[in-house]
């Protein structure tokens, strides 16, 4: 049995939260005479549990990591770092830079380490598959792992990408099972949503894709549909216009699964013109910097609701803590603190 597992131990860090705190030590006394006096209060005890906190790593700390090439932007272990603390796990996360060449001896060093886990990002999510003891069903149709847990050495990977994009969704009180959609991409993050999509319900997939090198691995997506869903999957060259003008028309969301509309290709999309939108459509994208792409904007102006990557990279994380800790992450919490520090 894991560490996390146990119940609470001496050793784990208090809340965060003063709400669990009695109300005398909330305020440091039993009748505070004004609330400006309980706020000075508070951020005094705040102070002092964060410093505490932070002086809590110890040999009890468990270690997570993230294995990618580059990975100093990412926002992930700062954000899962957040999410520990306020759950009070004593674990951290660390960014490890990863790619092709060392990610075997990286990948041993979690059992080495006896680290809890991992997260994966490119270069790795597509090759770490090989260096693990087993794949969830999922990671196995996908084809990647974003998401490495150790039980007593064995490793397992999963792919929390597509979890993440369909519970943003459900978030939003976005339900589209039984409907179809159109999904612009045939990489990693494509692929992830495409196939959870299928899983969970989604009726019909259009798939569209630059030819380029990722377009073969869209077929093989549709393919992998096809042959183990009840879901019907299509793919379409992107510049075949008057079939994406048909496939738009048809669906009932349409989300850019591409690198186009983030550093260095801000001004870019792949939509000719607004004339493929109606205000109906609900429109996502994968990309969360900037907030609002050029895409996001394009479907602002026609009225659609619009959705960007922010909360499918919030809940793929939350489905990992939960792989790590079997607890909830306070994804509520973690809202708030990702709009002020995100
Ligand atoms: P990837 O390298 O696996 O795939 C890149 C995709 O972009 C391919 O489909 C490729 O054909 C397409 N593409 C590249 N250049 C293009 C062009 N000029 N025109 C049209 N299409 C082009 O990358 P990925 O990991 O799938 O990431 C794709 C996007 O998803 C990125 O913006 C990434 O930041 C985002 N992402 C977001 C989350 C999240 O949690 N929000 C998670 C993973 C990825």
């Amino acid at each position: 049995m894991h560490r996390f597992s146990k119940k609470k131990e001496p050793w784990a860090f208090s809340s965060a939260g003063l709400e669990h705190l009695p109300y005398k030590q909330r305020v440091g006394g039993s009748n505070p005479s004004t609330p400006t006096m309980i706020l000075a209060l508070q951020s005094v005890c705040e102070a002092f549990l964060f410093v505490n906190m932070k002086s809590m790593i110890n040999g009890y700390t468990e270690l997570v990591g993230l294995m990618a090439y580059p990975i100093r932007h990412s926002h992930s272990p700062a954000m899962q770092n957040e999410a520990f603390r306020k759950a009070g796990i004593n674990c951290i996360q660390l960014a490890f830079e990863v790619d092709n060449t060392n990610l075997k001896e990286a990948v041993q060093s979690i059992r080495a380490l006896g680290m809890r886990g991992c997260n994966v990002s490119m270069p790795n999510k597509t090759i770490v598959g090989q260096y693990l003891e087993k794949l969830s069903p999922t990671a196995q149709l996908i084809g990647s792992v974003n998401t490495i847990v150790n039980d007593n050495g064995e490793l397992t990977g999963y792919c929390t990408d597509g979890i993440g994009y369909m519970n943003s969704l459900k978030d939003e009180g976005i339900d589209i099972k039984g409907k179809k959609i159109t999904v612009v991409g045939a990489g990693g993050a494509a692929t992830a949503i495409q196939i959870q999509a299928a899983l969970d319900g989604v009726a019909a997939i259009s798939i569209f894709n630059v030819k380029d090198k990722f377009f073969a691995a869209g077929e093989e997506t549709v393919r992998k549909i096809n042959d183990n869903t009840s879901c019907k999957a299509d793919i379409y060259d992107l510049s075949d216009y008057e079939a994406l003008r048909r496939e738009i028309a048809d669906s009932c969301l349409v989300t850019n699964a591409t690198g186009l509309g983030m550093k260095p290709y801000e001004d870019v999309t792949w939509l000719p013109d607004i004339s493929y939108l109606r205000p109906e459509l609900i429109v996502t994208d994968t990309v969360y910097v900037p907030p609002i792409t050029k895409f996001l904007a394009m479907a602002q102006k026609v009225g659609c609701r619009t959705l960007n990557g922010h909360s499918m990279m919030l809940f793929q994380g939350a489905a990992a803590f939960k792989l790590w800790t079997g607890k909830d992450m306070d994804v509520e919490h973690m809202k708030q603190w990702l709009k002020d520090n995100g």
